[in-house]
């Protein structure tokens, strides 16, 4: 068989752990033998990352910027244990974190739909897409414990020293307070990402805030999605038969458990973090979540959205059997290979990603599936399979 050609590379960032450890028994058993494989590979593995002094995460961030399509592993956020444990000369920060800085982009996350895996919500038919936001809100705030009775305000102080003052509350008996912020410009970034997503998916987009209560904030989001829309998607979403549709957040979460689901929801930031685990346990797990980075100009990261699975980690290195789910990343590399074919037009590569989606997907439907799917399934009698094993099935189904 001949392999498929590949014309631009897609930048590879390799990860830690047991997901380094799939990584690379999804390049040999389900890439490889099939696609004249190009990548342009970073190494991220921690250890890298320190001999680099955290260089090769910004250098990987900017190739994702040149060629426009990424796929990336998981990979260790360091904390003080990990520090001693790989003997590093710093914290470095989350490699997420830092490649989010360099691409400005908004996070979109949706559920690998696999019969025998069932959502919780009896409705729910189709994926439902959640974008976050990922800037500021409670995640940048200011707080305070107030002691005793006591004025709290608001000051803004321009540049020319002039204030602006808005009461918070005139206390008589301690309480707490707390004081966020946004910032138009990284709002208008996350609306053009949920826009054009929406557009490149062809679905509808919702976006839900409190609107009605916090009518300077809230009302500040729900006025920039309105005005963006209006003046550069409009037109285009007509075209495309898709809506977008604005609602408060309580509605929105009522009409989120009737739905069918086949939609993208827009998050504020705190909301994101909120819903999102929400939707992805009521689908199933984690390891059956795809996930990727837009940046507002059209960059692509692609990337599972569980960590590294350090504890089956440590059972591999003791040689002992595993069953870890490679789902995520599979749908990682095949939405990157998808992407790279649109945007070089190679037919064969966009095929091929659809091919590798569809064998992973079946082989979990024939009942081969790893334990954490096992415990879940409706399927009766599954066939627990071991790390490798699970990937060699989906092989099998390739070569058909
Ligand atoms: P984790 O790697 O997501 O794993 C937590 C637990 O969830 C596992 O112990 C396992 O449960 C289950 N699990 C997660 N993914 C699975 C899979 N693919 N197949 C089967 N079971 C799976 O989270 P963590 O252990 O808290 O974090 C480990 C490291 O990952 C940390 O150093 C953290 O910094 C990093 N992290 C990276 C990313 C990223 O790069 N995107 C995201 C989150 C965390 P059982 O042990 O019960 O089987
Ligand atoms: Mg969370």
């Amino acid at each position: 068989m001949e392999k498929i050609k590949m014309q631009t590379p897609i930048v590879e960032m390799d990860g830690d752990e047991m997901t380094r450890v799939l990584w690379k028994m999804i390049k040999e058993e389900l890439l490889l033998p099939f696609v004249e494989l190009k990548t342009e590979y970073y190494d991220l593995g921690l250890k890298h990352r320190d001999d680099t002094e955290d260089h090769v995460t910004v250098a990987a961030a900017e190739a994702a910027k040149k060629y426009g399509v990424a796929v990336k592993c998981a990979t260790i956020t360091p904390n003080a244990a990990r520090v001693k444990e790989y003997g590093l000369k710093g914290m470095w920060k989350s490699p997420n974190g830092t490649i989010r800085a360099i691409l400005d982009g908004t996070v979109f996350r949706a559920p690998i739909i696999v019969k025998g895996i069932e959502p919780y919500v009896k409705t729910w038919k189709k994926p439902i897409t959640i974008a976050r936001h990922a800037y500021g809100d409670v995640y940048k705030a200011a707080e305070m414990k107030i002691p005793g009775p006591g004025t709290c305000e608001l000051v803004y102080t321009d540049e020319k020293g002039k204030e602006a003052r808005e009461l918070i509350q005139k206390f008589q008996s301690p309480g707490i307070l707390q004081g966020m912020h946004n910032l138009n410009k990284s709002i208008e970034s996350f609306a053009r990402c949920c826009f054009n997503y929406a557009l490149d998916i062809k679905q509808d987009l919702w976006f839900a805030s409190k609107d009605t209560i916090s009518k300077q904030y809230d009302h500040t989001f729900k006025d920039i999605f309105q005005e963006i829309y209006e003046t550069e998607y409009e037109t285009r979403f007509k075209e495309a038969g898709i809506t977008y549709f604005y609602t408060l957040i309580d509605d929105a979460v009522a009409r989120v458990i009737k739905s069918e689901g086949g939609y993208i929801w827009a998050c504020k930031n705190y909301d994101g973090d909120v819903m999102s685990d929400m939707v992805a346990t009521a689908f199933g797990s984690l390891a059956m979540m795809t996930s990727v980075l837009v940046s507002p100009d059209g960059k692509y990261e692609y990337e599972a959205a569980h960590g590294t699975v350090q504890r089956h980690y440590y059972k591999y290195l003791e040689g002992e059997s595993t069953s870890t789910n490679s789902v995520a990343t599979i749908f990682a590399w095949s939405g990157a290979l998808r992407k790279r074919g649109e945007l070089d037009g190679n037919q064969a590569l966009m095929e091929f990603a659809d091919k590798l989606e569809r064998a992973t997907i079946s082989v979990i439907e024939d009942g081969v599936m790893t334990k954490d799917l096992a415990l879940i399934t409706t399927i009766p009698n599954p066939h627990v399979a071991e790390s490798g094993e699970f990937i060699r099935a989906i092989r099998a189904k390739l070569e058909i």
